[in-house]
């Protein structure tokens, strides 16, 4: 047998495996409570999976969303279609798709009053998301900016009004879909989220999506589409093209932000969004603008 670890270092283990529970990530590790003693009864039963999750936070649970019109009755299931390159699925996540029982809801009491990330440290409000919680179609941005940090709602800014106006050139409104970021609370002076950042708040996102279950993702800018592509590679080398992300469909393509600062690439924007609205089923010739 070796020596004990240090009481700092047990103390961390402990704290990152209180974290897993709140993320319902528990029982994916070894030496964790096996399925059978959790029982079916809690939330977070993951589907196909052999063990169900532990235990979440108590936290004040938050605003139901609204629910406007679903795009697509019936919500059939994706094609599992082949696109390059392969996904890789977030390490801390796996395989994992949904959770039985999952909501929104859920999510955002779990989140709770988060510090569990340094970006807590600065924010005024956490951005959860908002829109359409069973919407066919999810925008995912980098992080709340100014504008979004003070009222607590994603893309209402500069970059949002552009953001509302591409969903109205695609014939819908903000409530048709839902829109959300990768992380969830303004990173100081908008600099780009660290990775250990993403990496704590990105789990949130996964089960945002997981609990949606959209038939189209749309990641804005490098950060998402880097993050849920789980590459380094820079967005204008697969920019338009479609990927497979655990029954979504999958596009990636400028952030809103950086068309205000390149207007020009409005139009490769627009090529990629109608290539959405096609996936959709959205009729081309009746856009709105
Ligand atoms: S960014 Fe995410 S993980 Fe970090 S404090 Fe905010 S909600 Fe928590």
């Amino acid at each position: 047998m070796g020596s004990r670890p240090p009481e700092d270092l047990r103390k961390k283990v402990k704290e990152r495996l209180r974290y897993y529970d709140d993320l319902r990530l528990g029982p994916y590790f070894r030496d964790r409570k096996p399925a059978e003693t959790l029982g079916a009864a809690g939330r977070g039963k993951k589907v196909g999976a052999e063990t169900p999750a532990a235990k979440t936070a108590v936290v004040p649970a938050p605003a139901a969303p609204t629910k406007p019109r679903d795009l697509t009755p019936g919500r059939p299931a994706p094609s599992a279609s082949t696109f390059l390159p392969v996904v890789q699925a977030p390490s801390l996540f796996g395989s994992v798709e949904t959770i039985e029982g999952d909501t929104l809801e859920t999510i955002r009491a779990d989140m709770g009053e988060c510090t569990r990330c340094r970006l807590h440290k600065q924010r005024n409000k956490i951005v959860f998301g908002a829109g359409n919680g069973k919407a066919s179609l999810v925008f995912v941005g980098e992080g709340p900016g100014h504008d979004e940090d003070m009222q607590g709602l994603p893309f209402v800014g500069r970059a949002g009004k552009l953001l509302t106006q591409m969903i109205e050139a695609m014939g819908l409104v903000r409530e048709d879909v839902y829109i959300c970021n990768i992380v969830k609370c303004r990173p100081p002076e908008n600099r780009t989220p660290e990775k250990d950042e993403v990496a704590t708040c990105s789990p949130f996102l996964m089960r945002q999506l997981g609990v949606i279950r959209p038939k189209v993702i749309v990641c804005l800018g490098n950060v998402a589409s880097q993050t849920l592509l789980g590459t380094h590679k820079s967005i204008s080398q697969y920019r338009g093209q479609w990927f497979d992300y655990r029954g979504a469909r999958m596009i990636a393509t400028y952030h809103p932000a950086y068309l205000l600062r390149n207007p020009a690439a409005k139009a490769d924007v627009w090529v990629d969004l109608k290539k959405v609205m096609v996936e959709l089923g959205l009729p081309l010739n009746r856009t709105r603008r």
